[in-house]
């Protein structure tokens, strides 16, 4: 078994951590040179009493994360099997759900590793490291995995720097390979998906119940723009859902046969839809000169995004970007807006959209508001782990 270090910390940090707070961030530290990557340390406040042994594993301001509160509890592959087969129960109804075939089966810190999330795609698992500390537990966890599930095959993605060591094809763990794309349900839709391409698989799960509620309540005769659309996963179940027309606009140019797959794949024709690269900012301005409106416009941009022209900043600029798609939206419209950044909180997402209607003279309410789905579970006194806000907002 792995040696376990004894270390002393700031007192802030010992208080957070008794109150359940997972993180072990940095600035609890008086000297954080010497801790190496997947060392198990035991903390102990200043008095020396231990108040909680984790890992090391350097993600942003957080040097590493809690693993137990129980001093003689080992970090092992029983260990790594408890939470996990946790976590899968947890998932029952999920694993039950013959209409969603993709899901999160392990959430970081909210299922008590943080660093750490796994996927399933139909029969396939995807395992995300988020640092060399938790990486360095690789073998345990893949044990504790295999034993607690059955699967066709298991992939991963290192969402750590890797130094270049990226190798074509080595996101292939064990079992067999898979035939990409593979094809997901997530409530009725197809979604091809690709485990072997990069770090990201074609769909961003955590926004499963906002494309059904576009789907079931808010498509039918409407004419959608769909911006920031990467594999067009909104504008899907927008088209199912009886969208006039869908318009997805994204800069990527992979976005157009990534797009233009999802459609298919849905038995969706996609000539009849409108997949437009191109900077989002500039579309704004097009249509804004060609007075196109839009019933419903969806706002899902990356926290930070700089192109050719423009840098956006989700925390500085989505009243401006609110304000470009009001300026598109009929009256009576629909302005779905999200945000996966971590940084601000509800509050402070809605005051932009206040701003952004006050400063058009437009008024609205607020119809809808989603965070993470439930397969995403987080652990409460860690709020940036509970990123995502969407609003759904009414025009008037
Ligand atoms: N809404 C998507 C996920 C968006 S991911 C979904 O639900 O699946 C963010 C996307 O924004 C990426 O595909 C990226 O190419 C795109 N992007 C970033 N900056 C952009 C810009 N200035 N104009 C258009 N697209 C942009």
């Amino acid at each position: 078994m792995q040696k376990e270090l004894d270390i002393k910390i700031k007192d802030a940090l010992s208080q957070d951590l008794q109150k359940g707070v997972p993180i072990f961030l940095k600035d609890g530290f008086n000297e954080i040179e010497s801790l190496e990557e997947g060392s198990i340390i035991k903390l102990r406040n200043p008095a020396g009493k231990f108040v909680g042994k984790g890992y090391v594993g350097k993600q942003n301001k957080g040097i590493g994360w809690l693993l137990t509160k129980n001093e003689d509890e080992p970090i092992d592959t029983a260990f790594f099997h408890k939470k996990i087969t946790a976590a899968i129960k947890q998932r029952a109804d999920y694993y039950g759900n013959k209409d969603t075939t993709a899901f999160r089966v392990f959430n970081g810190e909210g299922d008590g590793i943080g660093g750490l999330t796994i996927d399933y795609f139909d029969e396939f698992y995807l395992i995300s490291w988020y640092s060399e500390g938790i990486y360095s537990f690789k073998e345990m966890i893949l044990e504790a995995l295999e034993t607690s599930v059955s699967f066709k095959g298991i992939y991963e993605k290192k969402r750590f720097d890797t130094k270049g060591q990226y190798l074509e094809d080595d996101d292939f763990v064990k079992g067999e390979r898979g035939e990409f794309p593979l094809i997901v349900k997530e409530n009725g839709q197809n979604f091809a998906i690709y485990l072997n391409d990069g770090a990201m698989v074609g769909v961003f799960l955590d926004q499963r119940d906002v494309r059904k509620k576009i789907r079931d309540t808010y498509s039918k005769g409407k004419n959608v723009l769909n911006t920031f659309s990467y594999t067009g996963a909104f504008s899907v179940f927008a088209a199912a859902g009886g969208a006039t027309k869908t318009t997805s606009v994204d800069l990527a140019k992979r976005s157009l046969s990534k797009t233009t797959e999802q459609f298919e794949v849905n038995g969706i024709d996609p000539e009849k839809q409108d997949i437009i690269v191109m900077d989002v900012f500039d579309y704004f301005k097009y249509a804004k000169r060609k007075e196109l409106a839009f019933d419903v416009v969806i706002l899902d941009p990356p926290s930070f995004a700089r192109s050719k022209k423009y840098t956006f900043s989700s925390s500085k600029d989505y009243t401006n970007l609110l304000k470009d798609a009001i300026a598109i939206t009929e009256k009576n419209g629909v302005i779905v807006a999200s945000t996966n950044n971590a940084t601000f909180g509800m509050k402070k997402f809605k005051s932009f959209v206040d701003k952004a209607f006050n400063e058009s003279n437009r008024k609205y309410t607020i119809e809808e508001e989603f965070s993470l789905p439930s397969d995403f579970s987080i652990s409460p006194l860690f709020k940036e782990g509970n990123y995502l806000k969407v609003l759904f907002v009414r025009t008037k």
